[in-house]
């Protein structure tokens, strides 16, 4: 059957289907449950950890019930969770194929409705059971076409239960590890999900290459002429000894405990409607006992699987047959059983899985407080039976239940949504008759309690007893209190981007100014040749080493901001920068002081390089911690707005002040006034960051931050350095070539009037400070990384023919058009780009670890873009050199958000969701 070849269009058209059939039903609902926002960093309302068939659906009927926010996370890679392509080796499925399983009730979500849709109603018809891999394929589809929220390769190490009724779970992928905080956790972790294979104690001291249990990798070709063994009798034994022969066994002993292989599936009638919905509530007694004697008729293996075996006349059935004895002898082994001696090469556990929470390291902490049916119930006389005995205690949602009421309450908030849990609510939360109406009550019982329980910001000591955003009560915008906050906080963040687009308008204006500059603080002696230019390299220096005090400023108060708060570090920022300013707008000239006058200003630009380095890391990290919950696209949007106008501002001051003054009138005195503008503005900025509120997450990472697990959390994610520095390369190419380099590129290579290309960049200009902010805000609802993505590649393939346009006909209206589709590109990555950039790096190292990338980057391909262009153009006599120049820094930032994975994205999706934390 899996030779016929699919119908794509066929399943197209399925897939329209159930789009409008979910549109119909007007389905999923709408999300409603209030982001929330602790120690600045945002929780996820449902961890779900696996991806199987269980977890998938557990997040479909979450979504359907209105929570999106919610994560799926599996260790295995995508498309290999849970059995079916791993260590599942039946041919086709057990159960019978019209189960509609995960479907939810709705047609177009089965099983059938896939198969179908792809190879037609007769193959249906002809069809036996569903092909093993194809129903992976299946759940492939149902999580593509649901759109679920799984993040493969992503390991639950360990769960931990804090004190503001939340859960810190450790995750570990790709190397790294971090924490994420969530309201509830699903633990839809498998057949053994509660602990691990179980291998009979006969297994213990016996090297493995001479066993194995049916649920690890076996090499079967390595079997090849073997004897192999094989205990069980159940499905997995019989598949597993199917799987020995046909890869050539030279001989297959099955080794069954019972005289008799089970014939009757006493379990099927646990698929009806009535069981599914009547056992919940059957009594206790009922419940042990009508398990119990399921359990103890055994499920058969089918037909299929036996046949399999049987049909080969070197396997070998051994009825009452329980082993004995197993001992290595030599480089086999001896199996003993009551009805003789065997001696096998290899031998395969069929025994199944056990519950023993000391192998699930996840649970470790919760161990102790979670309750077993044998912590309360006393098994029936003759029904001793230790699979139920050991079978976890669950709640009407599956929660954990403690074992001394009042010692964990957290197991409230912990979901027990896999087999083990079949005592307490039947068959609904690992076969697949039953788990959409498993994961039903799993979702409304996490909906009933995200609804009614109170926030956890109400007991936290993060909200420092204000009052808490309840979930039943969402922000009310419109009350006083919440006006007052959102006004402070409005402050707030325009005091961080004022003051880093105050550094940007002083940059500008300073470097507008150097040609006055020069000839007042380096004055030119005519007797001495050269002297003129050596005033220009002098002003040029000092231009320079402006931004080789960037990093060591980027250091000192990014340091600074993490160890004693944005807010801190923010107002000595910008105290530094007041003085700067004030030394460049009042310092005497050459003529007045002498030698001194150009040491002041070599003073002013330290000082101004230093507070500049600093600025971007602890502005943008504050900005970020300070936005409401779920906007912080846009709020980080506007640190790259900010800057733009900053820019627009200085250039036009610029301009208007050469167009208003004679060269002479800027020399005597015009030049100061962009620099005094800038000085009145200071204290105001000064004020406004004085009064700015520390956000919460900074103050909390404060308490906990000391010298040595501060070394330890910046060199954690070491590979993120990378990545953001190849996205602040993209940026700065942009700032300071696309967008910095335009009008002399404009004047002096393709000879356009100065005056219209200044008009053309400002247009530009403004086209970005317009899709800036409504890039950061699409950011907020859409995936961060794919926006990037999409921008820098519509970025980095416009440049060459655009300008390649411009320059084979040089115009004002080309250069115009190039600038704005260009401008268009780098504006909306750099809408994106700046809260992604702050959310790859730990909040206890954020501003140092921003000041480290950004300077880094910025020093080589922002400091030295004019450099390098002009050298680019005289090594190439390209007049295209710059485009070249700025193609390899999109290209480095298009290569870094590439390697960006996609747990590193996930911040981006559920953007108030997962936390990076020191580990
Ligand atoms: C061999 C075999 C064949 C079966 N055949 C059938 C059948 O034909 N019909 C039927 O109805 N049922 C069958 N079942 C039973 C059941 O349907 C399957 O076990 C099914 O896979 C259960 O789905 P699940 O989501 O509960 O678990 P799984 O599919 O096992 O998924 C659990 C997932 O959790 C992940 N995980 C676990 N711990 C962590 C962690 N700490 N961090 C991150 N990820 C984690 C795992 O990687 C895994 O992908 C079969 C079971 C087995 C074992």
């Amino acid at each position: 059957m899996t030779t016929m070849t699919p119908d794509a269009a066929g399943l197209a058209a399925l897939e329209a289907r159930l789009k409008q059939d979910l549109a119909w039903l007007e389905l999923p609902a709408k999300s409603w449950v209030p982001r929330r926002l602790v120690d600045g960093e945002s929780v996820v309302d449902v961890v779900i950890v696996g991806a199987g068939m269980a977890g998938l659906v557990a997040s479909a009927m979450l979504r359907r019930l209105g929570v999106d926010n919610q994560l799926v996370l599996d260790r295995a890679r995508a498309g290999e969770e849970g059995p079916w392509v791993t260590f599942a080796r039946m041919r086709t499925l057990r159960s019978p194929k019209e189960l509609t399983g995960p479907a939810m009730g709705m047609p177009a979500l089965t099983f059938r409705a896939f198969y179908e849709a792809q190879y037609g109603r007769q193959a249906w018809q002809a069809l036996d059971r569903a092909p093993r891999t194809m129903w992976m394929d299946y759940l492939i589809w149902y999580r593509k076409v649901l759109d679920l929220p799984v993040r493969n390769g992503v390991s639950v190490e360990r769960i931990h239960a804090r004190t503001d009724e939340l859960f810190a779970l450790d995750i570990s992928g790709g190397g790294t590890s971090r924490q994420i905080l969530a309201r509830h956790v699903v633990l839809a972790t498998g057949r053994d999900g509660l602990g691990g294979a179980y291998v009979p104690s006969l297994c213990d001291g016996i090297d493995r290459r001479f066993w194995a249990h049916s649920s690890a990798p076996i090499d079967f070709e390595r079997l090849r002429g073997r004897r192999v063994a094989v205990v069980g009798a159940g499905a997995s034994a019989m598949d597993n000894a199917a799987m020995a022969l046909e890869a050539g066994a030279a001989r297959l002993d099955l080794f069954i405990r019972r005289a008799d292989i089970p014939r009757v599936n006493k379990f099927t009638g646990i698929g009806s409607q009535g069981v599914v919905h009547g056992f919940a509530g059957l009594s206790d007694d009922w419940k042990w006992r009508f398990l119990d004697h399921t359990l103890k008729a055994q499920t058969p293996p089918p037909r299929q699987s036996v046949l399999r075996v049987s049909a080969y006349p070197q396997a070998h059935f051994h009825l009452a047959s329980p082993i004995d004895d197993l001992v290595v002898a030599g480089d086999h082994l001896t199996v003993t059983t009551p009805k003789g001696r065997y001696a096998t090469d290899f031998i395969i556990f069929g025994t199944g899985f056990k519950v023993d929470l000391a192998l699930r390291d996840e649970l470790a902490e919760f161990a102790p407080h979670i309750r077993f049916w044998c912590d309360r119930f006393p098994a029936p006389d003759g029904m001793d039976n230790a699979e139920l005995e050991n079978s976890p205690d669950l709640g009407d949602s599956f929660q954990f239940l403690e074992k001394e009421p009042g010692a964990c309450p957290m197991l409230a908030r912990l979901h027990c949504f896999n087999y083990p849990a079949t005592l307490s609510h039947g068959k609904l939360s690992g076969d697949i008759p039953a788990i959409s109406e498993g994961a039903d009550r799993l979702a409304r019982g996490i909906v009933r309690r995200l609804f009614v329980r109170p926030s956890p910001r109400r007991n936290s000591p993060a909200t420092n007893g204000r009052m808490p955003t309840s979930p039943i009560n969402p922000p009310n915008r419109r009350n006083r209190t919440g006006k007052r906050e959102m006004q402070t906080n409005r402050k707030a963040i325009a005091a961080a981007i004022a003051g880093n687009a105050l550094e940007w308008y002083d940059f500008t204006v300073f470097a507008l100014m150097t040609p006055v500059i020069k000839n007042l603080f380096f004055p030119v002696d005519p007797k001495i040749s050269g002297s003129e230019i050596n005033a220009l390299l002098l002003t040029t220096a000092l231009f320079g080493t402006g931004f080789f005090m960037r990093p060591i400023g980027g250091l000192v108060l990014g340091y600074f901001g993490d160890r004693k708060g944005r807010k801190a570090a923010m107002t000595l920022g910008m105290g530094i920068m007041a003085v700067s300013v004030a030394l460049l707008a009042l310092t005497p000239t050459y003529a007045t002081a002498g030698i001194a006058a150009p040491l002041i200003v070599l003073l002013a630009r330290l000082l101004q390089g230093f507070s500049v380095g600093g600025e971007f890391g602890t502005s943008t990290a504050y900005l970020i911690e300070a936005a409401p919950p779920g906007r912080t696209g846009f709020y980080g949007s506007w640190q790259i707005a900010g800057q733009l106008m900053a820019n627009v501002l200085g250039a036009v001051l610029g301009a208007a002040l050469t167009l208003a003054f004679t060269p002479e009138q800027l020399a005597a005195g015009a030049w100061r006034i962009p620099f005094f503008v800038g000085l009145v503005i200071v204290p105001i900025l000064l004020y406004m960051r004085a009064s700015v509120i520390e956000p919460e997450a900074s103050r909390r990472s404060m308490a906990t931050l000391h010298k040595d697990n501060f070394i330890a959390a910046l060199k954690n994610p070491g590979r993120n350095f990378l990545i953001g520095m190849g996205m602040v390369v993209a940026s700065a190419v942009s700032f300071y070539v696309t967008f910095g380099y335009t009008v002399t590129y404009a004047k002096e290579v393709l000879k356009l009037p100065l005056m219209q290309s200044f008009l053309v960049q400002m247009i530009a200009a403004i086209v970005m400070v317009i899709v800036v902010p409504i890039a950061g805000a699409v950011s907020d609802r859409y995936p961060r990384r794919p926006l990037l993505l999409v921008s820098l590649i519509g970025y980095f393939v416009s440049l060459y023919p655009l300008y390649a346009w411009v320059i084979s006909e040089p115009s004002i209206a080309r250069l115009l058009v190039a600038q704005i589709v260009i401008g268009f590109f780098s504006a909306f990555f750099l809408g994106v780009y700046c809260t992604t950039l702050v959310e790859l790096f730990p909040i206890r190292v954020r501003s140092t670890a921003l000041a480290i990338v950004n300077n880094v980057a910025v020093l080589v391909f922002g400091g030295f873009a004019q450099f390098f262009v002009t050298w680019l153009i005289a090594l190439t006599g390209s007049p295209l050199a710059p485009i070249f120049y700025v193609m390899i820094g999109v290209g480095l930032g298009l290569i870094a958000v590439i390697a960006m994975r996609p747990e590193d994205a996930e911040r981006e999706q559920v953007p108030d969701g997962v936390v990076e934390q020191a580990s």
